[in-house]
């Protein structure tokens, strides 16, 4: 639903088959409208990308009907793999108009080979959502993503129309009929300055009031010189080290934006919610990061691209076809060429992409690298890696001490998990191999 595209590597000759081929499986998410949207929230990261591309003065760029269809028929063409899944981002998605994405489904249905499941999801601030919007959201099967920053006051602060109105009304308005609608979704909720200081709030906002059924959450992290600055392409001197003041948002020489959350108020909420949940709501309520841990402490990979291995399969595609290595990085630097003139497999099984995905986990850093909780965090996204170590050492990630802080408290309580509903626990303190290496079991108390 977000950037958290699939962690597995990019590569084509290994793995399973389908119809008899390799499987090639990716995916993009396009901003059919490109950064146009309704309203204006102050911390949005994507409206400034209109500058940064260079679009053409007064020229609001979408994808009419022709560049649609191409990329519907090539997206599909690229893969070979039972399940496509068409993501559809913005700016706002919505205001495209309903009879646009009626235009999608019937597309797809068009160049749907035999035998291959067609879905799709969209991402909106719910601002635009009626009846008949929620009437074909149902009826095509599309999992909506809803931002929403919890209960009024937090969420209105930062998402407000472009009258500096709050838009909490109306995206509750929203809830309301998705539930009616039974539509599929998911709340995505930003963790900024201000959510991150009211943790329960926000979460059993979520969980009583909105009735989430998948919260995702993400940390608002952006240094100001984002809008301009392509991520590694810093410059090793301009990164201050971790713990120094200007990293704190708000702070007189802070390199970040106001609105950021900082690494321990990330750390902190987490554990208000991870507490929470693991004592009242397992099973009941899903949290998009916990149930992915839980996966992680078992063994397997981490099934998002944040936090596994490998990254670099979540393309992002602009209205004017250029193709991007992924939604964090439109930037000139990463783009990859224009879907117009290059084929996309191409470009996304291409040696430049496998490099990006590669890369996550090649130039982690030593602290990284020492790290306890390596398997459960893999240095997390490259974009936000831009501080030093203590020690000096360029290109750790700014959230470190609040994921560290998070993966220290929630270890025993993932091994209790897992040992209770009768899986293996792989990694952490507790891990299966620690308590039989210890020389009592009963140094381990859970
Ligand atoms: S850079 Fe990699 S880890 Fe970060 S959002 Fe993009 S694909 Fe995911
Ligand atoms: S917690 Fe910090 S040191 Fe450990 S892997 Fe994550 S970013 Fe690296």
């Amino acid at each position: 639903m977000t950037s958290n595209a699939p962690s597995e590597p990019i590569t084509l000759s290994a793995g399973p088959q389908f119809k008899g081929k390799p499987s090639k499986r990716l995916h993009i998410m396009a901003k059919p409208i490109g950064a146009a949207c309704n309203i204006d929230c102050n911390y949005c990261y994507y409206l400034s990308k209109q500058d940064l591309l260079e679009y053409k003065k007064g020229c609001s760029p979408m994808m009419d009907e022709v560049a649609l269809e191409h990329y519907i028929k090539s997206y599909i063409e690229a893969q070979n793999t039972p399940e496509i899944i068409f993501s559809w981002q913005g700016g706002e998605p919505t205001m495209l108009g309903l009879s646009y994405f009626e235009k999608v489904v019937q597309l797809q249905q068009q160049y749907c080979p035999d035998g291959v499941l067609i879905s799709n999801d969209l991402q909106t601030n719910g601002t635009l959502l009626d009846d008949k919007w929620c009437q074909f959201l149902a009826k095509n099967n599309f999992l909506v993503g809803l931002s929403i920053d919890g209960p009024q006051m937090l969420h209105d602060a930062y998402r407000t129309n472009r009258a500096g109105r709050g838009t909490h009304q109306q995206v509750m308005k929203s809830v309301a009929l998705l539930h009616q609608y039974n539509v599929k979704f998911a709340t995505l909720t930003c963790v900024n300055n201000l959510t991150s200081q009211n943790p329960l709030e926000v979460y059993r906002f979520l969980r009583d009031e909105v009735k989430s059924p998948q919260m995702q959450f993400i940390p608002i992290v952006e240094p100001s010189s984002f809008r301009t600055t392509a991520p590694q392409t810093w410059k090793d001197d301009d990164q201050p080290r971790q713990g120094d003041k200007r990293l704190i948002p708000g702070h007189r020489n802070s390199i970040m934006e106001s609105w950021c959350v900082t690494d321990h108020a990330w750390g902190n909420f987490l554990i208000a919610i991870f507490d929470e949940w693991a004592q009242n709501d397992i099973g009941k309520v899903f949290i998009q990061y916990f149930e992915a841990w839980v996966e992680t402490w078992m063994g397997r990979n981490n099934p998002l691209c944040t936090l596994g291995p490998f990254c670099g399969k979540g393309l992002a595609l602009e209205p004017n076809g250029d193709l991007y290595s992924c939604d964090h990085y439109v930037y000139p630097e990463y783009k990859m060429g224009n879907i117009q003139d290059r084929k996309i497999d191409a470009m996304a099984f291409s040696s430049q992409q496998q490099e990006f995905g590669f890369a996550k986990n090649k130039t982690l850093n030593s602290q990284c690298q020492e790290c306890d909780y390596q398997f459960a965090c893999f240095g997390e996204c490259p974009k936000n890696r831009f501080i030093k170590t203590k020690q000096g050492e360029p290109g750790l990630n700014y959230l470190c001490a609040g994921w560290y802080k998070f993966f220290a408290h929630a270890d025993r309580t993932f091994a209790y998990i897992l040992r209770a509903s009768g899986y293996p626990v792989k990694h952490g303190k507790f891990s299966d191999h620690a308590v039989k290496q210890a020389r009592s079991p009963l140094n381990f108390k859970f």
